[in-house]
C-alpha cells in the first residue's frame, strides 16, 4: 500500500515541468550521479569505456523527453547524432536509445520523422543500431506506427514493447512481419487499469510469454530486466529451445544490479548496459525511485554524507 502510494508520488514528479525545470538547472544533484553518466558527451565516453572493457556493452541515451517546441527536438536529434559520431570515433561497443517525445513526436509527424531520418542516416553511416524507446500508453500506437515506417527505411532500427500493457500481445503479432529486433521490458509508467494490468503477478505472466513468442518466432529479443526469475526464465528456454546466444541479449540499466550484469557477462551472455546522460535527468531518476523505493533510502544516505 505504502510501497504503491510512493511509487504514484515519484511517478507524478517525473512529469512535473517547473520541477524538471529546476532540477536542470541545479545539475546532477540528489544521488542521480548513481543512474546518470553524466551531463556531457565526454563524461559518458568514459563511463562506456570502462563498461567496455568489462566486457559488457552499451546503449547510450542523451536525456530528454516530452519537448514541447521545434528548435529542442532539432537540439535533441543533434545531441544524438554526436552520439553516435562519438561511438565511432572512439570505436564504443555501443548503441544508441531515444526517445520519440525529445525528437518532437508531440508537435507533428514532419518534425518528428526529419529528425528521426537524420539520425538512422548518421546510424547507418557508422553501423550504430538505435532503439526506439517507449513511452507512456498515450503515445504507444503513434511510436509503433513511426517504427513501422522507419524499418521500411532503415536496417539499424529497433522498438521497446512493454509487458504490462494488455495490447502488447497484439502489437508483437503485427509487428512480426517486421522480423523486428525488440527490447521486452515490464514497462515504467502509470497507467490506469483500463490499459494496463494493475497486479505485478500478471505483468510477470505477460512478461515471460512474450519473451517466449518472440524468442520462439526466431526474432532478435533483448530481456531488459534486473528480475532474477525472468532471468533464469530466459535462460532456461534458451537451452531447451537450442536457441542460439547471438540471437538474444539481456539488458540492464548503469547503477542498477551492477553485479548481475558482470556475472551474466562472464557466464558468456551479451549483458547490454543502458548508459544515460544529459542534463534532462529529472525523469529518468524519478522513474528509477519509482521503480524501488527503497532506493529513496540510498539517496538520502549520500546526501547526508556530503
Ligand atoms: C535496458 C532497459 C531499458 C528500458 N527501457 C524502457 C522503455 O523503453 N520503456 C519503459 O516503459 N520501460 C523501460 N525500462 C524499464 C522497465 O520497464 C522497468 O520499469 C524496470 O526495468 C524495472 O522492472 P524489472 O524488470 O527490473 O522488474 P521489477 O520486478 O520491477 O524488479 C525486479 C528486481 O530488480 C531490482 N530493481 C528493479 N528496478 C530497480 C531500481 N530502479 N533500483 C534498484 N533495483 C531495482 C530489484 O531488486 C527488484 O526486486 C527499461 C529497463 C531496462 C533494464
Amino acid at each position: 500500500m505504502m510501497e504503491q502510494a510512493m511509487r504514484n508520488f515519484f511517478l507524478f514528479l517525473s512529469k512535473n515541468k517547473p520541477i524538471t525545470k529546476m532540477a536542470k538547472k541545479y545539475g546532477l544533484q540528489f544521488g542521480a550521479a548513481r543512474f546518470v553518466a553524466g551531463e556531457r558527451i565526454n563524461q559518458a565516453v568514459e563511463v562506456i569505456k570502462e563498461l567496455n572493457k568489462k566486457n559488457l556493452c552499451v546503449t547510450i541515451d542523451y536525456l530528454g523527453e516530452f519537448i514541447d517546441n521545434e528548435r529542442e527536438a532539432n537540439e535533441m536529434a543533434d545531441h544524438c547524432i554526436e552520439a553516435i559520431e562519438a561511438i565511432a570515433r572512439e570505436g564504443l561497443d555501443s548503441q544508441l536509445s531515444l526517445k520519440l517525445t525529445s525528437m518532437g513526436l508531440d508537435l507533428s509527424d514532419e518534425i518528428v520523422m526529419s529528425n528521426m531520418r537524420r539520425i538512422l542516416e548518421a546510424a547507418e553511416r557508422h553501423d550504430v543500431f538505435v532503439t526506439i524507446d517507449m513511452e507512456d500508453y498515450s503515445r504507444c500506437g503513434k511510436t509503433l506506427e513511426i517504427f513501422k515506417q522507419l524499418k521500411k527505411e532503415y536496417d539499424h532500427i529497433g522498438t521497446v514493447i512493454q509487458a504490462y500493457l494488455y495490447r502488447t500481445e497484439e502489437d508483437m503479432k503485427e509487428l512480426d512481419a517486421y522480423s523486428p529486433n525488440l527490447r521486452l521490458v515490464k514497462g515504467a509508467y502509470k497507467e490506469s487499469a483500463k490499459v494496463a494490468f494493475p497486479e505485478k503477478k500478471d505483468v510477470d505472466e505477460n512478461f515471460k510469454k512474450i519473451i517466449k513468442m518472440h524468442l520462439l518466432n526466431g526474432n532478435y529479443t533483448a530481456v531488459a530486466t534486473h528480475d532474477d526469475v525472468m532471468i533464469e526464465y530466459t535462460k532456461q528456454l534458451v537451452k531447451e529451445h537450442k536457441i542460439p546466444k547471438d540471437q538474444f541479449e539481456f539488458q540492464m540499466l548503469y547503477g542498477i544490479c551492477t553485479e548481475r550484469q558482470h556475472e551474466l557477462a562472464n557466464e558468456g551472455y551479451k549483458m547490454r548496459v543502458y548508459v544515460p546522460y544529459g542534463t534532462d535527468w529529472y525523469g529518468y531518476f524519478m522513474r528509477r525511485l519509482a521503480e524501488r523505493p527503497a532506493n529513496v533510502a540510498f539517496i538520502v544516505k549520500g546526501i547526508m554524507k556530503k
